[in-house]
């Protein structure tokens, strides 16, 4: 008796551990390599972290991933689209081919310690303030657990792992995207770090950089301020348009600049200052007159302060074209894999931030998010993402990598991304995502559905990438 019932107890046991687990063996084989490969993720995700190495120039981090993946047997081409710092990892041969996108650059300022109160690693220097290392690093493990599953015979075709560099600034894809090298991907994969978890079903803002520079003519300020044409007498009146502009434009339309040169000293009539403008809506037909006319105003201000000005072209982005069909696959994995579980530690390290963020300390949102409907305009911010999504299908996912509420950009997600909490949404990520794209190499029709929505989405529009002629601005030491 005593030995059946220990039998009987011992099966439950077994029973409701498979039941809680209902992975397909391929998903379980995920699991397997992406925490096989965990310790080297974790040290190549707290590399890049510690470089925080910004706008096409993230040598080191770039080639912490490059490397892993050639270490992995994948075939790396690195310096593509004329960017030092992209680089395109192949496995596989023949249809269909799968893209996944990582990001690896990090923002200028934000130098941050893995601790819930604001302590810079290194003074002035930059962060990893939108969770990029944890971004390159989870998708890098999604790609690996792929080729391992084509190694042991389960699945067929190509797996390509994009290394995206300068997403922060410039938006580095438009180049790779104008080089054409998602031309043979059938459907891409994306992620990014955020305070939920949750297929991603909502677009994103297209927007447009510009550089506006005034040129005057340099006098003493208070000599013969008479002979000088003051360059920054221009920009406070261009600015000052921009603000009344402000009140009759779409509640949907940012506009936003940052002064880069507006003189150097007090005693001198400024003969030369600068601009970077922004200007963003949720759709690109919107932003367009918004563009015209923030461009218009240069000239106004240039003929009150009588200097001459010059209009540069930076880089454009396309708002996110959303994939339901593909978003549906991920949904499904995400709710396969259930929610994140934390630490006690780790939720008071969360709480420590709201605190210190002046948040409600409610600590981690790891729920599945219901899959929402997709909003006509969204708010949130941008990302070059889009202009992948309008040359070939895209599924985006997001996953809590940082507490709720957190302020993004900023300190609380560097300290995040270099501890458990970031780590466990990446390793999270890099699963989701994997098994995500073994739905699509194992089931044609899907891929063929998530295709036919991309098509009926696009409709006639024809993209083409807004660039500048010649090269990306690479940074000359
Ligand atoms: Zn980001």
């Amino acid at each position: 008796m005593i030995n059946k019932s220990l039998f009987l107890t011992i099966f439950l046991i077994g029973f409701i551990v498979t039941a809680q687990k209902k992975l397909p063996k391929n998903k379980i084989l995920i699991e397997k390599s992406v925490e096989n490969h965990r310790s080297d993720l974790i040290d190549i995700s707290d590399g890049i972290w510690a470089n925080a190495e910004t706008a096409f120039e993230e040598n080191e981090s770039s080639k912490l991933l490059a490397d892993y993946a050639e270490k992995n047997g994948f075939k790396v081409e690195r310096g593509v689209a004329g960017i030092p710092t992209a680089f395109v990892a192949t496995y596989g041969s023949g249809k269909p081919v799968i893209g996944i996108l990582g990001e690896f650059d990090a923002l200028p300022g934000i130098s941050q310690k893995a601790s819930p109160i604001k302590e810079s690693l290194k003074e002035g220097a930059a962060g990893h303030g939108c969770g990029h290392n944890l971004f390159g690093t989870a998708s890098l493990a999604a790609a690996i657990a792929i080729k391992e599953l084509m190694d042991q015979g389960k699945i067929q075709g190509t797996i390509k792992f994009f290394g995206t560099p300068s997403e922060e600034k410039y938006f580095g894809k438009i180049w790779m995207v104008r080089e054409g090298l998602w031309n043979d991907v059938d459907v891409n994969i994306s992620w990014h770090p955020s305070a939920e978890i949750k297929a991603d079903t909502q677009s994103s803002l297209a927007l447009i950089d510009f550089k506006v520079e005034f040129f005057g003519q340099a006098a003493h300020a208070s000599a013969d301020p008479w002979n000088g044409r003051s360059a920054a007498d221009a920009l406070e009146l261009y600015t000052t348009g921009i603000n009344y502009y402000r009140e009759h434009v779409k509640p949907t339309v940012r506009m936003h600049y940052h002064i880069q040169d507006g003189g150097q000293v007090v005693n001198v009539v400024p003969d030369y200052a600068r601009l970077w403008v922004r200007v963003r809506d949720t759709k690109r037909s919107g932003l367009m007159p918004v563009y015209d006319r923030v461009m218009a105003m240069a000239e106004g201000a240039a003929i009150m302060a009588n200097v001459d000005f010059k209009i540069s072209l930076i880089s454009g982005i396309y708002e996110l074209l959303v994939n339901r069909a593909g978003e549906e696959v991920m949904q499904k994995n995400l709710e396969l894999l259930g929610e994140i579980k934390y630490t006690d530690e780790e939720i008071a390290f969360g709480k420590k931030i709201q605190e210190a963020t002046g948040k409600k300390q409610v600590g981690m949102d790891s729920k599945i998010k219901p899959l929402e409907e997709t909003r006509e305009h969204p708010g949130g911010g941008s990302t070059d993402v889009g202009d992948v999504s309008w040359n070939v299908p895209n599924i985006n996912l997001g996953v809590t990598t940082a507490p709720k509420g957190t302020p993004w950009h900023s300190w609380a997600v560097v300290a995040c991304g270099g501890m458990s909490i970031g780590h466990k949404g990446m390793l999270y990520a890099s699963n989701a995502m994997a098994m995500t794209m073994l739905d699509l190499f194992k089931n044609p029709k899907l891929v063929q559905s998530i295709k036919d929505e991309y098509i009926e989405r696009k409709g006639d529009e024809v993209y083409k990438a807004i660039v500048p002629d010649g090269p990306p601005p690479i940074p000359t030491k």
